[in-house]
């Protein structure tokens, strides 16, 4: 059914659980371009008013007009911007989420509470494809819209409404030729700056270019018009950024906007400050810090077109460009980017489709590209662009294995890693000490019976802290004094079992005493600020030691480091998931990267029980292209993603009959509809999630798996749709996983 202006029914998407839309009257005033998809509106839901959105305009509905409720009111002067309403609903159907609770998140928090959107934009009608096809006789019995369609014909852009309807055309005829699908509604950003010139727009020079970033940057200007997906794989210190940077002065410089996505951890004051000091048009950043005031101010300056540069982390691909030009996610492997509740979508994945939406490049860097991007570039879909090269001086270091078996450990360091420690140190160096375990020690152990500090809500061992003493769980966060005794047999010999932070800090700071050092978890740096002194303090330079967790391993700088020493290798390479392998070999480049970056050649030490492990060996002997085409062909020789689709149903409950039971009666339900349609999708399951009991509930997993999209995507949808239908389902919390990260 066409939209039409002046409709009896309107479909409203509001913010709740269910997978459907609702049908309300028309609000009495209806906006001034007449309604239309993608105004809020203000109506009533159950006992509550709520804002929603309206996604459709009808004549009819499915239940009769007099059962209508109408609109309350229409928030909006105009349509929130088509592009984005496209998104949402293109990230609805992707992730089989419920379309209400995809805008409601979609939206700044402001605007989710019905507060106005200035009227920043001017309307504009221009042709579609049907139009500019359309022949004369198309419209022979309605003159002065054939005349209009005449005149839109000969402004490929478009024309504003203001000068159409002073060319004696009425708003009735634009109404009819738009239900017609000839023409559309277009918005145009009122306050946008005319298109910087060229000399305005950098505040510093660009560096002059190596070969390999010139020949990058060349094979993106090639196509600035055009959807053109390209990996820019370099390593740290390569110079992505710079070619980051003057790509989006091509694009600025042509009056359109760049969207930047970073990882959480990556949009640093340091980050925005480089691309500030880079031009002189304004750079609006999106990110957890903001008020809701400079929040909704943020996205009105991108939507309007005033911000040519938004730089964010992963929700900011939500945000509307009044002129999308480039989209660029730095990271693209970073974890950060799926959101792993709710919606769980992946914002580079997003990015990729809308920049194929918007007809412009998309440019995903790594030094670690994952998988899914690295099989596209190497099939040819995606362009390939590598940086081998650091743009500074020094090639990045490689990986050195160091035994740790039958060998004695002080604080989880073995004897060659304290002596390079030393060394380092001795030569007035910094040394990063990588442990990705905060806490004393991942637990405490009796050492007469063996008895292990487990949690009583999780299939999960609680570990040890001793500034302030006690044990936490790291998955529910509860807490629990020291026990003076074994619970179990009454011993008091009770003993840290391994290494966390903490405990490496300790023996550090008692082997080394003429050096700081600095301990950097998310323990230790509840304060913002307190992380970045810590970080300053680093950059001068003087001799000191850092131990750290992922936190330092990301997105900063440390050129005075030169050795860094990975204090166990094992837990993040050798987990059950079919990532854990990719994953653990991206972290360990990226902490290696932190290595030598500036005037000194970096070292970098690995601990591990696993030394001839031919996946370890190949990282350290050949780097991570080599590991990534080994594992690629693992994949497809497993029918792993990226050679397969998945998705996930997870299910959980406190109760653990429940969810087995609904889990079960799910997967047959499920198997039943897939033999009847003969749909190759597999499905597995349900079996335990790989910590079953969390926070005192029970998971459950399904995982269903298929050659094609497609079917995947048919599969869920029925899967989703039974669920919703069936009332043992309430009380059982579910959610699918549509390309799951972690299993
Ligand atoms: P990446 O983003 O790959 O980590 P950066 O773009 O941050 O790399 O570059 C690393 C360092 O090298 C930065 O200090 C940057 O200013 C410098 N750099 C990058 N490209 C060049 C170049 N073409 N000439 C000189 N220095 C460069
Ligand atoms: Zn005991
Ligand atoms: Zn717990």
């Amino acid at each position: 059914m066409p939209d039409s202006p002046a409709p009896r029914v309107l479909r409203v998407a509001v913010p709740s659980p269910l997978r459907r839309l609702f049908d309300y009257r028309p609000a009495r005033e209806a906006p001034p371009g007449g309604w239309a998809p993608g105004l809020r509106v203000r109506v009533p839901f159950g006992r509550r008013e709520v804002v929603g959105v309206v996604v459709a305009c009808l004549d009819h509905g499915e239940l009769p007009l007099s059962e209508l409720k109408p609109a309350l009111a229409c928030l909006d002067e105009a349509p929130l911007p088509a592009d984005w309403l496209w998104l949402c609903r293109f990230t609805a159907r992707y992730y089989q989420h419920p379309l209400g609770d995809t805008l409601h998140q979609a939206l700044p928090v402001l605007l989710r509470q019905g507060r106005p959107l200035a009227g920043r934009t001017r309307e504009r009608w221009a042709l579609t494809t049907a139009g500019r096809d359309a022949g004369p006789e198309a419209l022979a019995r309605a003159p002065r819209q054939a005349a209009l369609l005449a005149m839109l014909a000969q402004h490929p852009h478009g024309l504003a409404s203001q000068a159409i309807l002073a060319q004696a055309f009425s708003r009735d005829q634009l109404r009819s030729l738009a239900a017609k699908g000839l023409i559309e509604r277009q918005e145009e950003a009122l306050s946008a700056p005319a298109r910087p010139d060229a000399d305005h727009l950098l505040a510093e020079p660009a560096l002059p270019l190596n070969r390999e970033q010139a020949q990058a940057l060349a094979v993106l200007h090639e196509r600035l018009d055009a959807y053109h997906p390209c990996l820019l794989e370099g390593v740290t210190g390569s110079g992505k950024t710079e070619v980051y940077l003057q790509l989006i002065e091509a694009v600025v410089g042509r009056g359109r906007q760049a969207l930047v996505l970073v990882p959480e951890i990556g949009l640093t004051p340091q980050t925005l400050a480089r691309f500030r000091r880079r031009f002189r048009v304004p750079v609006v950043a999106l990110h957890s810090g903001l008020t809701d005031h400079e929040r909704l101010d943020a996205w009105e300056a991108a939507a309007s077109g005033r911000a040519p540069i938004v730089i964010g982390t992963r929700s900011a691909i939500f945000t509307p460009l009044a002129r999308p030009g480039a989209i660029i996610v730095d990271e693209e492997h970073d974890g950060s980017y799926k959101q792993q509740d709710g919606l769980r979508y992946h914002a580079r994945d997003l990015a990729v489709a809308r920049a194929h939406r918007h007809a412009i490049p998309v440019l995903l860097g790594s030094a670690t590209p994952s998988l899914e991007s690295l099989a596209l570039a190497r099939r040819g879909d995606w362009r390939h662009l590598p940086l081998t090269r650091r743009a500074t001086r020094h090639a990045p270091a490689a990986l050195e294995l160091l035994d740790l078996r039958g060998r004695r450990r002080l604080g989880g360091l073995a004897p060659p890693a304290l002596e390079a420690i030393a060394e380092t140190l001795d030569a007035g160096h910094q040394v990063l000490v990588f442990i990705n375990r905060r806490g004393f020690a991942p637990t405490l152990a009796c050492h007469a019976c063996g008895w292990l500090a487990e949690c009583d809500a999780c299939d999960a061992r609680m570990t040890l802290h001793r500034r302030p003493p006690l044990l936490a769980c790291h998955h529910c966060d509860r807490r629990r004094a020291l026990p003076e005794a074994c619970p179990e047999c009454g011993s008091i010999d009770l003993r840290p079992l391994g290494s966390g932070t903490e405990r490496t800090e300790e023996t550090l700071a008692e082997r080394f005493p003429k050096v700081p050092v600095h301990r950097i978890d998310r323990d230790s740096t509840r304060r913002r600020d307190a992380f970045e002194a810590v970080l300053a303090e680093v950059r001068r330079g003087e001799p000191c030691l850092l131990v750290g967790t992922q936190m330092l391993a990301k997105g900063h700088h440390l050129p005075h480091v030169t050795l860094v020493v990975v204090v166990n290798a094992d837990a993040g390479l050798y987990a059950s998931d079919f990532r854990a392998l990719e994953q653990g070999a991206q972290l360990l480049v990226q902490v290696a990267g932190r290595a030598g970056r500036a005037a000194h050649p970096g070292r970098v030490l690995v601990q591990t029980m696993h030394p001839d492990d031919p996946h370890l060996r190949l990282l350290a002997e050949r780097g991570y292209a080599a590991l990534a085409d080994r594992l690629l062909e693992e994949r497809r020789a497993a029918a792993l993603p990226p050679f397969r689709f998945l998705a996930l149903l997870r299910l959980e409950s406190a109760r653990e009959e429940a969810v087995g039971e609904l889990a079960r009666r799910a997967a047959t339900a499920l198997r039943g509809w897939l033999a009847e349609r003969k749909l190759a999708v597999d499905c597995l399951g349900p079996v335990p999630a790989p910590m079953e009991r969390r926070q005192g509930r029970y998971h459950l997993q399904l995982m269903l798996g298929a050659e094609r999209r497609s079917t995947l995507h048919e599969a869920g949808a029925w899967l989703a749709a039974w669920l919703e239908a069936t009332p043992e389902a309430r009380r059982v919390r579910w959610s699918l996983d549509i390309d799951p990260q972690t299993l």
